[in-house]
């Protein structure tokens, strides 16, 4: 079978406004289904290692459950800035900003709507074979308090080797901060039905960056080594999750971001997770500095086919620069000057073992 995609309609919000879900498949026989509210991918079905194909990702069956319910980010493009912003405060050429402080006292995945509620404008994009799922969304000037008019755009390609790729690019007209990314919660074994403990899991970071007991970094990077959070060789995610360790019990469980041990902007092996029972594999590649490791430790929704989602139903690789960058200033820049484009890539690489 030929890559495609194809649209039918989602739902429908209360102000009318008619919302798409759009299918994603490939040659190898997956099937990713992506709305143009958020962008969100609500679904990504996979083959295990007999070929059985399997839901991998948590979310809902219908938009009215995505309006309505306290979704925790299921699957969505997070920004402008992902992650938290101390006090949801910061400073850019003297001037102060407050942002929206929606998880007190805190600014958290771009504020009370940001870009995971917004309806996208969706365009197929591509040729024959190849096409891909093209979403924009201009972000006004002052938005959830952040300077600028953000041009954005998030393109998914979901290639004939199983990888979903998301292409984020962004444009201003006055100098902001920008930090993307995709929220997906994953769990190889049954989308969530059973704890992700058993998931092998290796990030190609030697350090964090810890943080206070409101998960905002304090500004030490902390070695992994000789810790829980040593995930530099294959270990089963739930090995050390309960351990006794000052961090654990802030992000009560593992809520950290991992500063890559990456050289330079090209796509880096951040993570690779392996699923043993149905031998799912899940490689994620990003041109980003960081990425961090959250095990749904506050998830408790029913979602999906009826499944009671629990906390360690799945796990969250979030690509990103750095929490609270912007007050930070011996971490990455996310500064985004006037005129510039802001470009970044992560990839989802599909496969078995
Ligand atoms: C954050 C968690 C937060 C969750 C919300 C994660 O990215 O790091 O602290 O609870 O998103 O769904």
């Amino acid at each position: 079978m030929q890559s495609s995609i194809s649209k039918t309609v989602f739902g429908e919000t209360p102000e009318g406004q008619i919302v798409d879900l759009f299918t994603l498949e490939n040659e190898a026989g997956g099937v990713v289904q992506i709305t143009n509210y958020g962008g969100i991918i609500v679904s990504a079905k996979l083959p295990d290692s007999h070929g059985n194909l399997g839901e991998i990702m948590l979310g809902f069956n219908d938009l009215d459950s995505y309006l309505t319910k306290n979704d925790p980010y299921f699957g969505a493009i997070v920004g402008r800035y992902a992650n938290r912003i101390s006090h949801g405060r910061f400073v850019l050429d003297g001037i102060a900003y407050e942002l929206a402080t929606n998880q007190s006292p805190h600014h958290l995945h771009g504020g009370n709507k940001g870009l995971a509620k917004q309806i996208w404008t969706a365009e197929i994009t591509g040729k024959e074979g190849q096409q891909s799922l093209k979403l924009s969304y201009i972000s006004p000037d002052g938005e959830e308090g952040y300077p600028g008019k953000l041009d954005c755009t998030v393109t998914y390609s979901f290639l004939k080797n199983n990888e979903l790729v998301i292409d984020y690019q962004a444009v201003t007209d006055k100098k902001t901060i920008v930090n993307f990314t995709n929220h997906a919660y994953f769990n190889l074994k049954d989308g969530g039905r059973t704890p992700i403990n058993d998931h092998l899991l290796k990030i190609n970071a030697n350090s964090i960056t810890a943080v206070d007991s409101t998960c905002i970094p304090t500004g030490e990077l902390m070695s992994v080594d000789k810790t829980p959070f040593d995930f530099t060789t294959l270990k089963p995610i739930g090995k050390d999750i309960q351990a006794k360790h000052q961090q654990i019990g802030h992000g009560n469980g593992y809520d950290h971001n991992y500063i890559l041990n990456r050289k330079g902007q090209e796509l880096y092996i951040a993570a690779e997770v392996l699923e043993p029972n149905t031998r799912r594999t899940l490689k994620v590649l990003t041109t980003e500095p960081g990425v961090q490791l959250y095990t749904a430790n506050w998830l408790d929704i029913k979602g999906k086919n009826n499944i009671d989602y629990q906390p360690r139903s799945a796990f969250c690789l979030e690509t990103q620069h750095f929490p609270d960058s912007p007050n930070q200033p011996s971490f990455p820049s996310a500064i985004l000057d006037a005129g510039e484009t802001f470009r970044s890539m992560t990839v989802y690489q599909f496969g078995v073992a």
